[in-house]
């Protein structure tokens, strides 16, 4: 889905317009992460493949594979680069001033791009797989998924919709087409994904639209958003396999996209009320 954009951002991105030098938010930013496209959310470059070039704009000597295209600029001279997803326009990239041993430089404006820092991303450590349920509210499966051995974290979160940095008053409307999310870091060699997904099939009701329990709106919906091809497939199993008992199943089933944390006050919240939730219990149903 295309952001809606900013008078600015326009000039930028549709109109092919230049931010003035050392002006942009991530000439000099130097936190790990990753840049994704403004517009459409693809992303483009890595923290890792950023360098200083003193040139005012944000430098990379490589893109993420597939990411970005390269066309000749109207000027004639230069080569304009674009987001391939959206076509919009990033910068241009220069080579041959030998900047580092890949002797390229994407110039790219800050407007163009958004930056995600590393802990809001969805990436699996290296021992360590992350799984992303939606259940309803959040609470409450955070509190389930907690309990099981093999389970490293639990954190709540947005995923899935349009708005950068929703607040849960935001995401409390139903529009943004966020839905409250469980990102679970968990050992494959305690547990495996199957078995967790299991668990999340059977702590929340699969088969109420639109909503959960008491819950309703396109925020409380049943989601799995999967982080690699084997957990699609496991997930798209076990849901025909709930098919096959009569279940009708209504989770989608999703790529998973950038994991907004919530705020501070929704973490461990049954854990720290020390109370239980009102709105997921076990029942069996494999
Ligand atoms: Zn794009």
């Amino acid at each position: 889905m295309l952001k809606e954009l900013t008078p600015f951002e326009k000039f930028v991105i549709q109109d092919k317009g230049t931010e003035l030098p050392f002006s942009g938010e991530y000439v000099r930013n130097k936190a790990k992460g990753i840049y994704l496209c403004r517009q459409c959310g693809a992303a483009l470059y890595r923290s890792e493949d950023k360098f200083e070039s003193s040139c005012g704009w944000p430098s990379f000597d490589s893109e993420i594979p597939g990411a970005v295209k390269r066309s000749p600029d109207a000027d004639g001279l230069r080569t304009e680069i674009i987001c391939a997803a959206c076509g919009g326009h990033l910068g241009h990239v220069f080579t041959g001033e030998g900047h580092t041993d890949k002797n390229t430089r994407h110039c790219v404006n800050s407007i163009s791009m958004q930056f995600v820092p590393e802990e809001n991303q969805t990436v699996t450590k290296a021992d360590g797989e992350t799984a992303v349920f939606g259940g309803g509210c959040f609470w409450g499966v955070e509190y389930m998924m907690m309990k099981e051995p093999g389970v490293a974290s639990v954190q709540s979160g947005y995923m899935g919709g349009h708005l950068r940095q929703p607040c849960y008053e935001q995401v409390c409307t139903g529009k943004t087409g966020h839905a409250e999310v469980v990102k679970v870091e968990f050992d494959p060699a305690a547990v495996s994904y199957e078995k967790l997904a299991r668990l999340f099939f059977e702590i929340h009701d699969p088969t109420q639209e639109g909503g959960q329990g008491p819950d309703t709106g396109d925020q409380y919906r049943s989601v799995i958003f999967y982080t690699n091809d084997e957990q699609k497939q496991t997930a798209e199993k076990l849901v025909r396999e709930l098919k096959d008992r009569g279940y009708r199943v209504v989770t989608s089933i999703e790529p998973a996209h950038t994991f907004w944390k919530a705020e501070d006050y929704h973490q461990n919240y049954y854990e720290n009320k020390g109370t239980t939730p009102y709105c997921h219990a076990y029942t069996k149903r494999f």
